[in-house]
């Protein structure tokens, strides 16, 4: 489960206070350092971690909190709402064109769960009665078309593809011609990942995001990498420029840095997170439910 560890440690630091009638500066650091190392521990950014705990604290010890009638309460609330704005307040959705079709590119590393989150999204999109087309641009990994494929079938989505011979960039404009003869209004560009970020991987990117000029370009991350996650994400943000961030395998997480640190750190939200292998498992991510979660 995600944020397990995280969860019972910051529960079990805000109990102490929640039992309290009255609090002073010294009751709150004291439960503010047991939050600090717990998120710490969760492997949540240093700098981020930092800011947040002085946010919290300069909250908590003003005299509503420290006057009022609960005040363990009042610091609980506080940490609620700050561990929501930490993962960007609100629900940030996907951006559709007003002029269809919308054009989504997916990136990220190899192994992330980029084709898998494809398809996922594209199961979700054709729920709101959208019809949405995958395109198969990543033509090095040999079996990367065929796992579209498979994936797409099963989402009963169409898979656009033109073998592993073609230009990544002009398979993804003939998508779009066809896509648009078809009356496709979402197309969804599955690209190649490789194990670590590289030049010409960036390159090829940023050609096809030239070319098609889309309204999303969603990086997918693994959750279990933790800051290595956060990383991937400021470097992809810093060369190509991406709208979005789909964490996934949050479900085998069982720290959270990443959902906790990415925001903070790159300024671009967490449109979704998946937490399971199947298609199903995925959800838009709401930071306000995410933060209630977390405490309980
Ligand atoms: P890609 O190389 O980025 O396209 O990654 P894939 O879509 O091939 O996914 C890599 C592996 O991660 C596959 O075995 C997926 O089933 C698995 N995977 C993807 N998303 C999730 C998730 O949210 N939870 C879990 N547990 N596994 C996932």
């Amino acid at each position: 489960m995600a944020f397990e560890s995280l969860s019972e440690k910051l529960q079990n630091a805000l109990s102490k206070l929640k039992g309290k009638g009255k609090l002073n500066e010294k009751d709150v650091d004291l439960a503010m350092r047991e939050v600090k190392l717990a998120l710490l521990e969760a492997d949540v950014n240093f700098k981020v971690v930092k800011n947040f705990i002085n946010d919290v604290k300069k909250r908590a010890v003003g005299s509503e909190v420290m006057n009022s009638l609960t005040p363990g309460q009042q610091v609980v609330k506080i940490v609620n709402d700050e561990l929501t704005k930490l993962m960007g307040e609100r629900e940030s959705k996907i951006n559709f064109s007003s002029s269809p079709p919308t054009i989504i590119l997916m990136c990220g590393l190899q192994g992330a769960g980029k084709t898998t989150t494809a398809a996922k999204l594209s199961m979700s999109f054709k729920k709101q009665n959208r019809r949405p087309l995958l395109v198969a641009c990543d033509i090095y990994r040999p079996a990367a078309i065929k796992q579209l494929e498979v994936v797409g079938e099963k989402a009963q989505v169409p898979v656009f593809s033109m073998g592993d011979k073609i230009n990544p960039v002009d398979i993804a404009k003939a998508a779009l011609e066809h896509g648009k003869k078809n009356g496709n209004d979402v197309i969804i560009i599955d690209t190649a990942g490789r194990l670590h970020i590289d030049e010409d991987l960036m390159a090829e990117l940023e050609n096809i995001k030239n070319v098609l000029n889309p309204e999303e370009v969603l990086l997918v991350v693994d959750s279990m990498t933790g800051q290595d996650a956060v990383n991937v994400a400021e470097t992809f943000d810093e060369k190509l420029g991406i709208t979005g961030v789909i964490l996934t395998k949050l479900d085998g997480d069982a720290r959270g840095g990443a959902a906790l640190s990415i925001r903070a750190v790159t300024n671009k939200p967490i449109k979704f997170v998946a937490m399971g292998e199947k298609l199903e498992d995925l959800e838009p991510f709401h930071p306000d439910r995410m933060a209630s979660r977390i405490l309980g």
